[in-house]
């Protein structure tokens, strides 16, 4: 879209008194359209003042050619507003297409992710009438790097990176959350009894920042049961703080069991720029229908409206928002029999909110964004390099022959400056030494070459060896060094060693 095009669809929503504030707005795809559409409409007859720059992002831009689904006047407009109201977009599947949502979020540091789940009982039907938790997931890291490769016929990797800022921030974020939000507890679910490094910093991290917050109680749980608990007793829970992948999964179970995905609103918060969105995506098979609720888009504006400090109208739609769902008006998703009084469209939907713009909920408690909830004291430690020493490197190979032994036998006589074979692992467990039959194996071996007395050991012995290994016709995939830091082993045993 060229400057002058921008220029044309901005438009004004404002009270003559209030200051615009530019905001960045995408239609996105499939139902996204509708849902936006009256997001907008609610928006401009409860007064938000707003003056709307309109991109074009996802599917149309991806079939132009673009494979990131975005393009650069859309970068200039949020770099300008700083402030994105999104509605879902569709990520082709395959063929090199990124996730334009991953990107944004990446490209904009858009670390914290809040999901607010709550249950409307007893006006939508849930088998959890007391559910009222928020799920913040972290939002830039872990298997959402999205570093993969096929390495070997058979084996494709992708890696999970953790790091110790990004983690720093999401806990603080969630601690600060519920401090500002007088919740009385924070659960931080990991798989640390497995992923002891990348989910073991994420636990540690919230056990010390936890400590700093006295007054909020503080549990962990390993992911599984947490998520089991979740699914069956969610009311247990209040703040739930956790890496990306199980966030993202997770805040789907916790929106679906309130009574529909529809419903919930999603904000992604960085140090300058936020997004706003509906946590669901863009369901393309009713798409065109009329019968999208418009809810969890419209529940991401109203944290918009707080995030521009236009509180009063976020109130105000939130409470004819829960006064629509009062007078049992729903959409297909959340529609019940007995519960429900009339099955509605996203348009009627909307209209039946404007209606009730400046009517309070008679049994929901009304919201309330009357408190200040100030600046998020977000902390990150500074780094402080660690003395690092090289004891030795784990080598990948691609290697078909399904028999560990005879590996061994082609490379456990390499002694390069002493780094000599210790382990070799298939799929992570340990195959040789004295390995077991009934392991299966795949090509792709890990052979751990170190130095048995701890000594450091240089890179060009690293680089020697490799060229060794590669004299013998055998295929490195890729290499992995093993460090000491600090005089801590800093990797993994193999498992079964
Ligand atoms: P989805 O959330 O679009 O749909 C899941 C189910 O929920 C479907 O049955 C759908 O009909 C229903 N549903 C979702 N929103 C609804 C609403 N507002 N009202 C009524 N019913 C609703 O998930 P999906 O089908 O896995 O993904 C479809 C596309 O959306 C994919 O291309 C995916 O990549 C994309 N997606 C985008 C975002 C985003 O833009 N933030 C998030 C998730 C998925």
């Amino acid at each position: 879209m060229t400057t002058e095009v921008l220029e044309k669809t901005v438009a004004t929503m404002n009270k003559p008194e209030a200051k615009s504030v530019p905001i960045t707005v995408a239609y996105g795809d499939g139902i996204g359209p509708e849902i936006m559409k009256a997001t907008l409409s609610v928006l401009k007859k409860a007064g938000a003042s707003l003056e709307i720059e309109e991109i074009e992002i996802g599917e149309k831009v991806y079939q132009k050619g673009h494979l990131s689904g975005i393009e650069t006047y859309a970068w200039d407009s949020l770099r300008k507003t700083r402030v994105f109201l999104k509605a879902p977009i569709t990520t082709p599947q395959g063929g090199g297409f990124k996730s334009l949502n991953v990107t944004i979020r990446k490209m904009l540091g858009l670390y914290a992710n809040v999901r607010p789940c709550i249950s409307y009982h007893p006006f939508v039907s849930t088998k959890h009438p007391k559910m009222d938790v928020t799920i913040i997931r972290e939002n830039e890291e872990d298997l959402y790097a999205g570093i993969e490769h096929q390495q070997t016929d058979e084996v494709f990797q992708c890696l999970k990176l953790i790091s110790k800022p990004g983690t720093e921030k999401i806990v603080w974020y969630a601690f600060e959350y519920a401090k500002a939000y007088n919740r009385k507890k924070v659960t931080c679910f990991t798989k640390d009894n497995i992923m002891k490094m990348t989910d073991g910093i994420f636990h540690k991290i919230f056990d010390e920042v936890g400590a700093e917050y006295p007054e909020i109680a503080k549990e962990h749980m390993i992911v599984d049961i947490g998520a089991a608990r979740l699914a069956d007793t969610p009311e247990i829970f209040d703040v739930i703080v956790m890496p990306n992948l199980y966030g993202d999964i997770l805040s789907d179970v916790a929106a679906q069991i309130t009574g529909s995905v529809g419903l919930a609103g999603s904000a992604n918060i960085g140090d300058s720029f936020a997004m706003f969105e509906a946590i669901h995506g863009s369901a393309p098979l009713i798409a065109g229908k009329g019968i999208a609720n418009p809810s969890g888009l419209l529940l991401g504006a109203v944290q918009m409206l707080v995030h521009i400090g236009q509180n009063d109208i976020a109130e105000k739609i939130q409470n004819a928002w829960l006064k629509t769902l009062e007078d049992g008006i729903h959409t297909e998703d959340i529609f019940k029999e007995g519960i429900s009084k009339s099955k509605v469209g996203t348009n009627e939907f909307t209209d039946a909110v404007i209606e009730r713009l400046g009517q309070m909920p008679r049994m929901f408690r009304p919201a309330d964004y009357s408190m200040s909830v100030g600046d998020f004291n977000i902390k990150v430690t500074p780094t402080k390099p660690a003395i690092k020493e090289l004891i030795g490197v784990d080598v990948f190979l691609h290697h078909t022959d399904r028999n560990p032994e005879s590996l061994a036998q082609l490379i456990k006589d390499l002694d390069v400056s002493g780094l000599t074979l210790t382990m070799i692992t298939n799929r992570g467990t340990k195959v040789w030494p004295d390995g077991f039959p009934e392991t299966f194996c795949t090509d792709h071996w890990r052979c751990r070459f170190k130095n048995d007395m701890k000594n450091g050991v240089s890179y060009q012995a690293v680089i020697d060896l490799l060229q060794r290994i590669q004299h013998r016709k055998l295929n490195v995939i890729k290499t992995e060094n093993l460090y000491l830091m600090d005089g801590q082993q800093v990797f993994t045993a193999g498992q079964g060693q």
